[in-house]
């Protein structure tokens, strides 16, 4: 079995998208199969050589809210069986609702408090749908955001353009 990587975030903000890009990236490099859209719990890949078993955490019970999602029991305990969480956002949110970011750190916090050790991952998706400044506006608060945390980075991603998931794929080879 891969190395276990939970994947959290509410509904809708790209979490499958970026299975399969992840996906698609790798098969092409074996071959020209498209990846189908996948919506499982589970997802078996390897990346660079390397096995990963990415759990879609919200895929246990969909929620639109995450706190109270990642409060499930289920969900704890698929974080805590992982050796990675990756947290995703969308961008095109939190770039402009205030309080969306302030459920998104205090999910953070949480997370962190209840696992301080596991590396985390706060990747920012969708960022194909901001403009320049926008950008930069949300790198600095999501700066802010992981300096005050643990063992906790960001990365900037469209999992619908693909910007971004090389580097994903490197920090996620830089936990194993
Ligand atoms: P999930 O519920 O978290 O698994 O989200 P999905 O992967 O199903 O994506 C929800 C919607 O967001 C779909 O319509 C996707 O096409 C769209 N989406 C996902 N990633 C991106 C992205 O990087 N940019 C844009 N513009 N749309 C995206
Ligand atoms: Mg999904």
């Amino acid at each position: 079995n891969g190395i276990p990587v939970a994947i959290v975030g509410e509904p809708n903000v790209g979490k499958s998208t970026l299975l399969n890009s992840l996906l698609n990236e790798e098969r092409a490099i074996v071959s020209d199969i498209a990846g189908t859209t996948r919506d499982t719990i589970e997802d078996e890949m390897s990346i660079g050589g390397v096995g990963f078993r990415f759990i879609d955490t919200a895929g246990i019970r969909e929620t639109k809210d995450v706190v109270e999602s990642i409060g499930i029991k289920k969900t704890f305990e698929k974080i805590g069986q992982a050796q990675v969480v990756v947290y995703l956002v969308d961008s095109s949110q939190i770039a402009v609702n205030r309080e969306r970011l302030q459920e998104v750190r205090v999910e953070i916090e949480k997370i962190k408090n209840k696992f301080p050790q596991k590396p985390l991952l706060i990747i920012a998706n969708k960022t194909d749908r901001l403009a320049d400044e926008e950008i930069e506006n949300l790198k600095a608060k999501l700066e802010d955001i992981s300096s005050h945390a643990e063992r906790a980075e960001f990365l900037l991603l469209s999992a619908k353009t693909n910007l971004g998931v090389e580097e994903l794929k490197d920090r996620l080879l830089e936990f194993v």
